[in-house]
């Protein structure tokens, strides 16, 4: 059998390097090229220890290709890893569904700003929209068509067990303590803010298109998620949090062929649940009332990333990334018709972000 050719994305974030690992346990896949960003330390050894010959980077120079669409073109890999974070990762998203079969989807930002042109792009070049994430490829995994409402789990973050009272006492050190997952800083401050779990509801309303999503803190992140159908039944995903499995299952889907006999225990707090706090969490909340608002998302991922920038140089308080998210949400409004109005969107509303 011929192996699927897979290209990664974003190779050096976490989700970069969790894939490499994945696919040298897959025999029947195989790493046809990576694509980076301004980590070149960390590419160069990449490149060198998996022999990799095609690679692209608008930061390395490259005696075989010019663009990421020309580097897309000549390799037509089976299956495209999405990984880059941020605005980037959305553009490039974009551009990948062109030359693949399947997009596997780990980009936030593709679904929260652009879900709307993702999923209109893929049906077009008739491509599979695989996601990556491990709540999303939860539901991804039990969902049928008697569904009537979706859960996911959060894990509340750094702050889970912090009084709201002290939050604006903390600092970037004391957030990047993450409990459950080893993730990027963005996204660790994102999981305290619970920001992230506002964009995953985006990016659940936009793949499982529907309203009905619950979100319950979750301590043990084994739970990932479940969805209650019709007939009184709930179908829960249960597992270790390990962003290879749902990594591998993007790859292998509609098989499973990763190998991994590590279970999490049948015990009483690995099915923890409890409901969010409001004054915690005001960021997510407000997200949760601009579902089917795609202006407003984009401005939501954008202020978002100027605020956790700031907060990370210590220059604002860890509560004033919520107020500034909000603050530039409420001043945008307006259609998104194309991929130059997200673009447009964004940009205002990193400078308002700025001001406020
Ligand atoms: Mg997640």
């Amino acid at each position: 059998m011929e192996k699927k050719s897979v290209i990664i994305l974003g190779a050096t974030g976490s989700i970069g390097l969790q894939t490499l690992e994945v696919i040298k346990k897959l025999p029947d896949f195989e790493l046809s090229g990576i694509v980076f960003g301004k980590n070149l330390t960390l590419a160069r050894k990449i490149i060198k220890e998996n022999k990799i010959e095609n690679y692209y980077s608008p930061f390395y120079p490259n005696y075989k290709f010019s663009s990421l669409e020309e580097f897309l073109e000549n390799l037509k890999p089976n299956i495209v890893v999405s990984a880059i974070p941020g605005f980037d990762g959305m553009i490039s998203s974009l551009k990948a569904i062109k030359y693949t079969k399947r997009l596997a989807l780990a980009t936030k930002e593709a679904l929260v700003c652009a879900g709307p042109f993702v999923k209109q792009e893929c049906k077009k070049f008739n491509v599979e929209l695989i996601p990556i994430d491990s709540e999303h490829s939860a539901i991804f995994q039990i969902f049928d068509n008697f569904v009537e409402r979706i859960m996911i789990t959060a894990s509340g973050g750094a702050v889970r067990n912090i009084k709201t009272g002290k939050l604006s006492k903390l600092t970037p050190k004391d957030i990047l303590k993450h409990p459950v997952w080893n993730m990027g800083k963005r996204i660790t401050v994102d999981s305290s803010t619970m920001v992230n779990k506002a964009f995953e509801v985006m990016e659940a309303y936009e793949l499982f298109e529907t309203n009905n999503i619950d979100v319950y803190i979750h301590p043990t992140g084994t739970v990932h998620g479940a969805v209650l159908l019709k007939d009184g039944t709930v179908k829960i995903h249960f597992g270790f949090p390990d962003m290879k499995i749902p990594i591998a299952y993007s790859l292998t889907y509609p098989e499973r062929k990763y190998i991994n006999t590590n279970w999490p225990e049948f015990s009483s707090k690995n099915f923890e649940f409890y409901e969010v706090d409001k004054e915690k969490y005001p960021a997510f909340f407000y997200g949760k009332t601009i579902l089917n608002d795609l202006s407003k998302r984009i401005a939501f991922n954008a202020a978002d990333e100027i605020a956790v920038e700031r907060f990370l140089k210590e220059e604002i308080k860890f509560t004033q990334i919520s107020e500034i998210i909000i603050k530039t949400c409420e001043q945008i409004k307006g259609k998104v018709n194309s991929i130059d109005d997200i673009i447009e969107i964004d940009k205002i509303s990193r400078k308002y972000a700025k001001n406020i």
